[in-house]
């Protein structure tokens, strides 16, 4: 059966609807750009869209939920237009296949992780066969990417696939199962792409890997020290940075790297999962707390400045309380600048799954509300730490609920810059700090603050002249 298409003489809209990581993220982008290149337009929402993309993420429980009620109020809305395509692409698509269709009627196809680049295909199997599609597999060696069909969401910043897939198989984790073994790009791939990026304007490139710091050029051998080298040394980039890393994986190279790379931010995300040596090895993390603590150390006497973030779980089966403890020492010692904390969700198809859950999940809850109180305080203190500093923000666009712009600091703080409302995304600005807060800054613009001691100070000569007072140097400095 061919499918109807609504108005031909309207262009066919896309909206992609993600869930999850940065690398879901760029995946929607690459939607998008995809199917662009086949005339599709962007919606603005599912509801004015001809076909909708949800974009899904299993790492917990919960994502995975929202994503099934999602379709049920999709269901409802294609009734009312038939022509309509909805698509289940990202981590429960690869996760769950041919389920999907046999679960969901209104599905037409499901589209995997390691399959993104067949969308268009797909598309049209969809509409000219009347097939109901199911990709889900893995090309075993390398990552398949068309680096001119990303639809990047803001001009001024990029994310890189450089690596996708994961080799650790910590006990928690389905990605290895949804994203498959490690392939990498070429670095020369990389570094192309980047260059593009950047000549186009782009300011703001963020490399990116579920374990970004094990890319290896499968030809050369360079690894991720050599491509921060490399893609910093791009004329016109700003500001470089790569997620996510494994502490196992973190060599010295790459904080030479970090250090002798301008454009590398100061900011790293390096996730811990637990405090507890006994837990981290249930978790099969690869590394001690000690080597964890090691490698901060490391890092900071390089970097002092460096503002280090986090993933953590609580109520891991077998955690105890002594456990939870350590992990509590280990965040007053690190002092993370930020922290992704969630209570264990069992997942399919991991080793952790066969594991009595032993922790209850009033208990679990309740070691999460301690562990966040604790690190309220310490995001308050370290950014009242930078009030009175002068820092470089990135404009990314308007804070809604205040009507400022907003952007972030090269450590990666959320800055709030006061009564500027129409500063465009992309605009660097120093920004004087006047307040922190636990999950954000708010500040003045310097050239603002300038111009008002100006317009004062002149104010002030003026006065003086007319009173033939005698100026102090700095009113005399006045133009
Ligand atoms: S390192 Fe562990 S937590 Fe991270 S993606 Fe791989 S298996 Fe998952």
């Amino acid at each position: 059966m061919v499918r109807e298409l609504s108005d031909p003489r309207k262009a066919r809209s896309v909206f992609v609807e993600t869930w999850g990581c940065q690398m879901n993220v760029l995946d929607g982008r690459r939607f998008v750009g995809l199917l662009g290149r086949e005339g599709i337009v962007e919606a603005r929402s599912a509801e004015e869209a001809d076909v909708v993309l949800l974009n899904t993420c299993s790492v917990r429980d919960k994502a995975e939920q929202k994503v099934y009620d999602r379709i049920g109020r999709l269901a409802k809305l294609k009734r009312e237009r038939p022509g309509m395509v909805i698509g289940v692409c990202g981590c429960v698509a690869q996760q769950e296949a041919e389920g999907l269709l046999a679960r969901l009627p209104h599905v037409d196809f499901v589209l995997g992780t390691g399959r993104i680049e067949a969308l268009p295909s797909v598309l049209r199997r969809v509409d000219e066969e009347g097939d109901r599609p199911c990709e889900t597999g893995f090309d075993l060696d390398e990552v398949v990417y068309t680096p001119g069909a990303v639809a990047h969401a803001v001009p001024h910043r990029a994310g890189i696939t450089v690596i996708e897939g994961c080799n650790k198989n910590c006990t928690f984790c389905v990605v290895p199962r949804t994203r498959g073994r490690e392939r990498n790009r070429r670095l020369r791939d990389v570094v192309d792409e980047a260059r593009s990026l950047v000549e186009a304007g782009v300011l703001e490139v963020e490399l990116l890997g579920q374990t970004v710091n094990a890319f290896l050029d499968p030809e050369t051998g360079e690894d991720l020290a050599d491509l921060l080298r490399a893609v910093g040394a791009l004329p016109g980039i700003l500001r470089l940075r790569f997620v996510t890393s494994h502490p196992r994986n973190f060599s010295d190279r790459l904080i030479a790297a970090m250090c002798e790379t301008p454009a590398v931010v100061t900011a790293l995300h390096l996730p811990v999962q637990s405090g507890s040596d006994a837990v981290l090895k249930r978790m099969k993390r690869q590394y001690t707390r000690a080597e964890y603590l090691d490698l901060v150390a490391r890092l900071r006497a390089a970097i002092p400045s460096l503002a280090l973030s986090t993933d953590v779980i609580v109520g891991f089966p077998g955690e105890t309380e002594a456990d939870f403890v350590e992990t509590l020492s280990l965040f007053e010692e690190v002092r993370f600048a930020g922290v992704f904390s969630f209570t264990y969700s069992p997942r399919p198809q991991t080793a952790a799954l066969r594991w009595e859950h032993d922790v209850t999940s009033p208990e679990a809850s309740a070691r999460l509300v301690r562990l966040e109180a604790l690190q309220q305080g310490v995001q308050r203190e370290l950014n009242r730490e930078l009030e009175g500093q002068t820092l470089e923000v990135l404009v990314e666009g308007l804070d809604r609920k205040r009507r400022n712009s907003s952007g972030r600091t090269r450590c990666g703080r959320v800055v709030n810059i006061a009564g500027e409302s129409e500063l465009a995304p992309g605009t660097l600005v120093d920004v004087r700090i006047e307040r922190g807060f636990p999950n954000s800054l708010l500040g003045r613009r310097r050239e603002e603050e300038e111009a008002e001691e100006g317009i004062s100070l002149k104010g002030a000569a003026d006065a003086a002249s007319a009173a033939r007072i005698p100026l102090s140097l700095d009113v005399q400095n006045l133009p």
